[in-house]
């Protein structure tokens, strides 16, 4: 079975030769809403929700990453399940509070935030500030200290050894992100000994797409490390620990799934070594993933739009692309472009007889949603749609590029099909 199949019958369902979404026929969806659009099941949100949370032990607080998917009614749901949120820049500091988030429940991360967003941060009194330099930490506290206020900081720390197996590494080299491990002690002499500074935590996010367990634990695993060692350096346990995002979905046929079971073996046997240890009494552990929450909840949805054969080529034309879903098309951070899960989603079980390339409508040979893919032979009208697409989509996407309008976005599997985004107009893309 090849993974569209698989996804569809975890998550989804079809009536006859058509893909329901939240039980409704993605046909009726797109004849209410238009194309393209991005739906979300919340039914997934739910699956994935609940299996993260069996798998963390109870000492672990979840905060959703917002920019994973900052759609409102997205965050309102992520709320609802008693997520925290992670969030790494203004914009998505007053989404998280219109969203209705506690301000203690808000973590900021990021480099290079602005002064105007950590006086924000500040002025709204969010749980933390995670500062990414010495610099920032600097700002931080003088801001604080301007304004009568007492900043609650983590330090983000690079930690000197590399953790293999994402997507994207990140520890153990040069990077923007965090303070290096090797200079710690001296952020840390600062921030103590500073009266604007409620030091609180620390974070680490050494990658995102992580797909062996093993390298969350070893990378859990340095984090208690380092937190034992900031612990005897300031003379008391930090109050929280908090791991990152990063927790994988499987976008294409040779990746196997993240393996639950096992994380969670480990992680409670990890929180069983760490119970009593007088450098960790009281210390909240954090996750803070993204992709994995709202990842296998989205489908891109697009219609073809035109079919041609270019010298014994066949393309099929979407009236949508890479500029609402930059990641499927392979240039967000993928290195050989390999197709996402996909399918014509009113033919479902029909023979993939054909190998088309899957284009959008950009005047550009990078916008190809998948290529050399086998399909059923299709019709203009038809509707296709590319899984895995609820993280790091339109938000992560070229909008702007040849001035298409923006999709839409709707929510279904939780009382009736919503629409959460409004589809955008060619009159939007004109600056006023
Ligand atoms: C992007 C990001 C995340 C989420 O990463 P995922 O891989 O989607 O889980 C978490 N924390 C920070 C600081 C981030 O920048």
């Amino acid at each position: 079975m090849n993974l569209a199949a698989a996804l569809i019958a975890r998550h989804f369902w079809a009536a006859g030769r058509e893909l329901c979404l939240g039980g409704v026929e993605v046909g009726e969806i797109a004849a209410r809403h238009g194309t393209p659009l991005f739906v979300y099941d919340a039914t997934v949100i739910d699956r994935k929700w609940g299996l993260l949370r069996e798998t963390l032990p109870a000492e672990f607080s979840i905060a959703y990453s917002v920019k994973a998917n900052p759609n409102p009614a997205v965050l309102r749901y992520m709320l609802g399940k008693g997520a925290g949120l992670e969030v790494a820049s203004g914009g998505e500091l007053l989404q998280a509070i219109a969203a209705g988030c506690e301000p203690s429940r808000i973590l900021f991360a990021g480099p290079g935030k602005l002064e105007a967003e950590l006086e924000l941060a500040l002025a709204r009194g969010i749980g933390e500030v995670h500062v990414e330099s010495v610099l920032e930490a600097r700002r931080l506290l003088e801001i604080a200290t301007r304004l009568g206020a007492r900043a609650r900081v983590a330090v983000r720390v690079n930690p000197a050894t590399e953790t293999q197996g994402g997507a994207m590494r990140m520890g153990g080299k040069p990077a923007p992100f965090g303070v290096d491990e090797e200079s710690l002690d001296a952020v840390l002499d600062l921030l103590v000994a500073h009266p604007a500074c409620d030091l609180r935590g620390l974070h680490l996010f050494a990658g995102t797409q992580i797909l062996d367990h093993a390298v969350l634990v070893r990378q859990y695993r340095r984090g208690l490390e380092i937190a034992r060692h900031v612990a005897g350096r300031i003379g008391r346990p930090v109050a929280t620990l908090d791991f990152g995002g990063g927790l994988g979905i499987p976008y294409f046929p040779n990746e196997a799934e993240l393996d639950m079971h096992k994380l969670r073996e480990e992680l409670h046997g990890l929180v069983a070594e760490i119970e009593g240890d007088p450098l960790l009494a009281g210390t909240r552990l954090l996750a803070e993933p993204g992709r994995y929450l709202i990842g296998e909840a989205g489908v891109y949805v697009a219609r073809i739009n035109d079919i041609k054969v270019s010298r014994g080529k066949t393309f099929y034309v979407l009236d949508g692309g890479m500029n609402h879903h930059l990641a499927a098309s392979g240039n967000l951070g993928q290195v050989i472009k390999r197709n996402f899960p996909i399918a014509v989603v009113n033919r479902l079980g029909e023979q993939p007889t054909r190998r088309v390339d899957v284009v959008g409508p950009l005047c550009t040979p990078l916008d190809a949603l998948a290529r050399d893919v086998e399909l059923p032979v299709a019709q203009v009208g038809d509707l296709v749609g590319v899984f895995q697409s609820g993280a790091y989509g339109l938000t992560a996407s070229p909008v702007g590029f040849l001035s298409h309008p923006t999709p839409a976005e709707v929510l279904v599997g939780d009382g009736p099909v919503r629409l959460i985004r409004a589809r955008g107009s060619w009159t939007d893309t004109i600056p006023q």
